[in-house]
């Protein structure tokens, strides 16, 4: 492990001084009896604080590595493409990693479907960008009514206006709900069914994060429900958008999440994953059909005026590549199986007779607890499993256990008997 070049004290100083957290009461953060815990390194499933104490990384680092921190595959593949160059624009210019991955990303789904690449930042720009494309797509094909989007409650979408105003969790997404896409919020399919025909011809698209709601506090869709959506979408002639920002590459059990009920979406928003959890890239996929009536001369004015500073990012690109070579070098996805038995073995054995968890969920290999803990929430019981070696968040009181995918077996078992210590009182 690397020093680091200032003290802890120093740092936490400096940071309360000059940062400001994500999603963070500020003034806890700030007070005098928090110390916050400055990471200084990773390896595999493991993370390193400044004081040297190590930790399971039990969220994958908000849910976005997938093989492991300083793999050597994916740091050589940075290194190499550093020694080209570490950004080009995107906007009237190409590059070698970028067209690549979309060659890649393209060969994962069904020949012929998802056939183009649109890159972006991060999530929420994946999700903005399949919207925008969604409601220029129905311009250009002269419906300009249809441009409302169908989410369902509880979804999460990223925090931009736009994907905040697909959002349905009230705490995260009220405040600025009013400021984005027109969106028509329901539960179920039921919900969708039920609406009403003058909404039916305004719809452009519907977008759900596909079998399990992430953000929701890892809530499960009805098995079949995706497909079913599918055929409702079909029928009604509006757009799927699947959000794979955090069930992409392998965490569910298979590459992608829509997969397991052989759909294939209209537009597809991959970010968190898609460079192993190093880099910020994003990616949005879509069909040929949607692509092609964005086509003509520069006078019919039907370019998709869209895109960031960082677009198709070499480095991001690089490690992309590198993270899906890995899925096949290594075969994550086979030796997934077994893990996902195990973590379902020891989520049955070790905390389902425990009187304070009163639900488990598990889709893949994310697993979410809820509790009811007589003395500590979700939060401060979170804060016990750090003494214990395991550093996860909670989503209120429903603790999350989702390590990166390469986690050894006798780690799993550990990041579960953490839970364990924790959720049996007076321990
Ligand atoms: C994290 C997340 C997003 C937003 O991604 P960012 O990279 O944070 O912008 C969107 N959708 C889902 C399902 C997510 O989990």
């Amino acid at each position: 492990m690397r020093a680091l070049s200032h003290s802890s004290e120093k740092l936490r100083e400096l940071d309360k001084a000059h940062l400001w957290h994500p999603f963070t009461q500020m003034q806890d953060w700030c007070a005098t009896q928090h110390d916050p815990l400055i990471i200084a390194s990773g390896e595999g499933a493991w993370l390193y604080d400044s004081e040297g104490n190590k930790y399971i990384d039990g969220n994958s680092s908000i849910w976005t590595n997938i093989h492991g921190h300083a793999h050597p595959a994916i740091d050589a593949a940075i290194r190499q493409q550093l020694e080209k160059i570490a950004h080009c624009s995107g906007l009237g210019l190409t590059n070698e990693a970028a067209i690549l991955l979309a060659e890649k990303l393209v060969g994962l789904f069904p020949v012929g479907t998802l056939t183009r690449v649109f890159y972006s930042d991060d999530g929420s720009t994946a999700i903005e960008c399949a919207c925008k494309m969604a409601i220029q797509y129905r311009q250009l094909d002269e419906q300009n009514e249809r441009c409302v989007f169908v989410a369902f409650d509880q979804a999460y979408h990223g925090d931009t206006a736009g994907a905040a105003s697909l959002g349905g969790i009230n705490t995260l997404h009220q405040r600025f709900s009013s400021f984005g896409f027109d969106t028509c919020h329901v539960s179920n399919l039921a919900g969708l069914q039920n609406l009403s025909p003058d909404i039916l011809s305004k719809l452009t698209a519907v977008i759900i994060e596909p079998l399990i709601q992430g953000a929701a506090g890892m809530k499960l869709w009805p098995q079949g429900m995706l497909a079913e959506l599918r055929q409702w979408c079909d029928a009604h002639d509006v757009f799927l958008i699947l959000d794979e920002v955090m069930t992409g590459f392998g965490r569910t059990g298979t590459l992608f999440a829509c997969e397991q009920e052989q759909v294939v979406p209209d537009f597809i928003a991959l970010a968190k994953g898609l460079t192993g959890g190093y880099l910020p890239l994003a990616a949005t996929l879509t069909t040929e059909k949607v692509f092609e009536k964005f086509l003509g001369s520069q006078e019919e004015q039907k370019t998709f005026y869209y895109g960031h500073s960082y677009n198709a990012n070499p480095l991001g690109c690089a490690a992309a590549l590198a993270n899906l070579e890995i899925f096949e070098s290594e075969n994550t996805l086979e030796k997934l199986e077994k893990k996902i038995a195990l973590l379902e073995a020891l989520l049955e054995e070790q905390l389902a007779p425990l009187a304070t968890v009163t639900e488990i969920r598990q889709c893949g290999f994310i697993a979410a607890i809820d509790t009811e803990h007589p003395q500590q929430n979700g939060v401060q019981l979170c804060l016990t499993a750090r003494q214990h070696g395991l550093l996860t968040r909670p989503i209120g009181d429903t603790i999350v256990l989702m390590p990166p995918l390469c986690i050894s077996n006798s780690d799993l078992e550990s990041a579960v008997q953490a839970l364990n210590k924790i959720l049996t009182p007076e321990s």
